[in-house]
């Protein structure tokens, strides 16, 4: 097993790996920024490093002062967290060549998925359904461009191939806006990426966002955990995620997942991994893969009780999976609600002093959370405060449970979404299940200015 573990991230998940460090018996070794001095997980972790100043490109993303906390501490793994360097191929090879454990996935894995062109080409090799699109990037000829949107059918989805949190995307309707969007994307793209690389897609009209949770070791096992549902967005952020997706046979689950395990067993993938696909009229299509844990990931360990934090933990020390397929079973239903601290119908930003803090509890509930009364939520990063998950019998119990803790949750001194989360749990469209990536922002429109 490791030793100690330098946590390369800040917020709920640095605290999330910093407990299945613990309960594993290694020591934890917690990173921060100057913003983030009297964070839970600075306190609770053996020893602390600041890495520099708030802003994350002179801390968080700072890959020196990364290795050289990780050398002055004596650490022998890293764990990247998400965001941030989660899926930096150079972090990666970085730890790797400085004799440091990464835990995740090999340098050579995180560039082919991170690259989208390269890695929808692996998965149509290894047999993932794939949205019908162009056969790689876009070709320079215009006539070309139009041959293949004819091919694909309109309305399509130009997106970049170096593009990621829902940027770099552009949707056109008719053949007249094609090349100039297509321009437009590749211009966008370079100067957002530093690669102008494009590619075409079949735009989906309603589909909902399933994903599927992967296992895999470096001995050839690899297993899937079942699947999420995580349609809620806004402006392709997730809100509220799922476990399992609503209307998801037995059947459908083993063939999307048994092709998932296939493709990472092809392309020799280690680790914990997210393939994410696109699922309308009963059919999957592949979108990409994240090489990292999720947000939601505690949805799927609820379902499962699979620990995915100690997994990659075990994987990345060479140990072998502990469970097999069949080992897999799920069971009841999660929620996890992302609580973010923002207004709740303008969704502006609400940094500052937590004065109050009340968080529930009870049978069945979860809470992932950095916060405590009389901290500081410094300006400077995202605005996720913490994860509410609860696990029912059932969908409707596992309902009936998250609207009592979010009803439990107090905070005060700031604002956050909590009541926005309260309103989406008691609609009735949502209650019903299986809505598409567009329901929420048509329900906003529909809803605008009422509130709870
Ligand atoms: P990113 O890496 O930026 O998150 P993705 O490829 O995962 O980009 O797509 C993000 C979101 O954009 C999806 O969850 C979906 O809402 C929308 N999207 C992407 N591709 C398509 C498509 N072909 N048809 C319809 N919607 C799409």
């Amino acid at each position: 097993m490791l030793k100690k573990v330098l946590i390369a991230n800040r917020g709920e998940i640095a605290l999330r790996v910093l407990r299945a460090c613990r309960e594993l018996g290694i020591a934890t070794v917690a990173v921060h920024s100057e913003a983030d001095k009297d964070s839970l997980h600075v306190k609770l972790a053996d020893e602390s490093v600041c890495i520099g100043p708030a802003p994350s490109p002179q801390s968080y993303l700072n890959i020196p002062a990364l290795i050289s906390a990780a050398e002055v501490t004596g650490a022998d793994g890293i764990h990247p967290g998400y965001g941030f360097l989660a899926e930096n191929d150079r972090f990666a090879e970085q730890v790797e060549r400085s004799g440091f454990t990464f835990i995740g996935p090999r340098p050579e894995t995180i560039r082919l998925m991170g690259d989208k062109v390269s890695a929808k080409h692996a998965m149509i090799e290894a047999g993932v359904p794939c949205v019908p699109g162009s056969d790689g990037a876009l070709p320079e000829d215009d006539k070309e461009i139009l041959k293949i949107a004819d091919k694909v059918g309109f309305p399509v989805i130009i997106k970049a191939s170096g593009g990621g949190g829902g940027r770099g995307m552009r949707v056109v309707e008719k053949k007249e806006d094609l090349l100039k969007s297509v321009e437009m994307t590749r211009t966008e793209a370079g100067a957002a990426f530093g690669n102008p690389m494009v590619y075409m897609e079949r735009y989906l009209q309603k589909p909902r966002h399933v994903e599927i949770q992967v296992l895999a070791d470096e001995h050839g096992n690899a297993i899937y955990l079942g699947e999420r549902d995580c349609s809620m967005q806004r402006r392709h952020q997730k809100v509220i995620e799922e476990a399992p997706a609503p209307g998801i046979t037995q059947a459908e689950r083993e063939k999307i997942g048994e092709a998932c395990v296939a493709a990472c067993k092809r392309i020799g993938y280690r680790g914990a991994g997210t393939f994410e696909f696109l699922y309308e009229d009963g059919e999957f299509f592949f979108i990409e893969m994240n090489t990292r844990v999720q947000v939601e990931h505690p949805v799927t360990e609820l379902v499962t009780g699979i620990d995915i934090v100690q997994e990659q933990l075990r994987i990345a020390a060479g140990l072998p999976l502990q469970y097999t397929q069949k080992d897999v079973q799920i069971k009841g239903h999660a929620f996890e609600c992302r609580i973010n601290a923002e207004d709740p119908y303008t969704f502006i930003p609400s940094p500052g002093l937590i004065e109050s803090c009340h968080l529930p509890g009870g049978f069945g509930v979860r809470i992932d959370s950095h916060i405590y009364q009389g901290y500081r939520i410094p300006p400077n990063y995202d605005s996720l405060i913490g994860k509410v998950c609860v696990l029912g019998k059932t969908r409707e119990q596992a309902i009936a449970k998250m609207l009592v803790a979010l009803d439990e949750l107090a905070i005060t001194g700031i604002k956050t979404n909590t009541a926005l989360h309260r309103d989406l749990f008691m609609d009735a469209g949502f209650q019903k299940g299986g809505v598409s990536i567009h329901y929420l922002e048509q329900w906003m429109a529909e809803h605008k200015g009422k509130k709870s």
